[in-house]
């Protein structure tokens, strides 16, 4: 067993006033939350976007939430103020299985690989470590089942990865004093994850795009084997092996945390989100094809912040290629 922690410092705290949101939990694995169509992405009513026309308003909390993402993250206000380092929690190398105790505050990245499976839909019942490539219509997606071991864990709360999917552009916008226009990434990755009594957590990466940038070869998997039909699952290949935890940023400085909401109808509040500092660099042709899957942007525009603070996690740890038991 070969475990590497990456430990990731960061700056401080971007202070602002947090009121906790209901804890709502209504998305899971079934095919039923998530939507068999388009309905379950759209942009608010009344805000001008192309995708307007498919907001159902039935989702009430899209259209009338204090709590909504995703959101400007803007460091340069005036609250930013410097928390103590939080200490990583301690591992006992000569007992690998036993589980170091977890500050309240810590943040940790513990994904596992996967392989592939052509079960499509059927996969949320199956209690073994698989995944499915999945087109939603409005993300290009890869679905776990129930068995799949990965996990983000948040002091010590146990949140399962259930899915990720990606946006181009970014959903979220950084604001800093050098980059002060607003300017979304090309892309955001979203690791969705719930926990057993249904609280969510998002953990965000942003997607950088050059030309210069290498290919990604977990993205050119995903890409590859990603149905071009809106509603699909990739019920040809299985057996293809993919660890999310390559998808994050190994140079990851910092992750902003807020309260916040799904950002695809029914916009549930009570979401934790955490979104990286750093972004996943990747290159350009990669944003193109994505983009080419949907056909159209699927980024929801920035909400209002209201009375919510953004807080700066100092330390986020990602075990990348720890040698997980696969299944439970
Ligand atoms: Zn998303």
């Amino acid at each position: 067993m070969k475990t590497y922690l990456m430990k990731i410092a960061s700056l401080g705290t971007l202070s602002i006033l947090l009121t906790s949101p209901l804890g709502a939990s209504d998305w899971n694995h079934t095919e039923e939350s998530q939507g068999r169509d388009g309905t379950l992405w759209a942009n608010i009513p009344g805000v001008p976007n192309e995708n307007d026309a498919q907001m159902p308003l039935v989702f009430a909390a899209c259209a009338v939430g204090s709590h909504q993402s995703p959101i400007a993250i803007n460091l340069t206000k005036k609250t930013i103020t410097v928390n103590p380092m939080i200490p990583p929690p301690q591992r006992q190398d000569n007992n690998p299985q036993a589980e170091p105790e977890r500050h309240a505050d810590s943040l940790e990245v513990r994904y596992a690989p996967s392989i592939s499976s052509a079960e499509g839909s059927g996969i949320s019942t199956d209690d073994g470590n698989a995944y499915v490539f999945r087109n939603t219509g409005h993300a290009v997606q890869v679905s776990f089942s129930k068995g799949y071991p990965g996990k983000l864990l948040v002091g010590k709360d146990v949140y399962p990865l259930v899915q990720f999917h990606f946006h181009t552009p970014s959903e979220h916008i950084v604001v800093t004093d050098k980059l002060p226009a607003r300017k979304p990434y090309e892309g955001e990755l979203h690791f969705v994850h719930q926990r057993e009594d249904g609280g969510l957590a998002v953990l965000g990466v942003f997607l950088d795009a050059s030309k210069h940038y290498a290919e990604n070869p977990i993205l050119k998997k995903i890409i590859e084997n990603t149905p071009p039909e809106h509603n699909a699952y990739n019920t040809g290949d299985s057996g293809l092996p993919l660890d999310p935890s390559k998808l994050i940023p190994v140079e990851n400085e910092h992750v902003f945390t807020y309260a916040g909401s799904l950002t695809t109808p029914p916009c549930s509040e009570g979401v934790s989100w955490y979104v990286m500092s750093e972004p996943l660099k990747v290159h350009s042709d990669q944003i193109k094809q994505l983009h080419d899957i949907l056909k159209s942007n699927n980024n929801r525009i920035v909400q209002n912040t209201n009375s919510r603070t953004v807080q700066i996690h100092k330390d986020l740890q990602v075990d990348h290629d720890r040698d997980y038991h696969m299944g439970r």
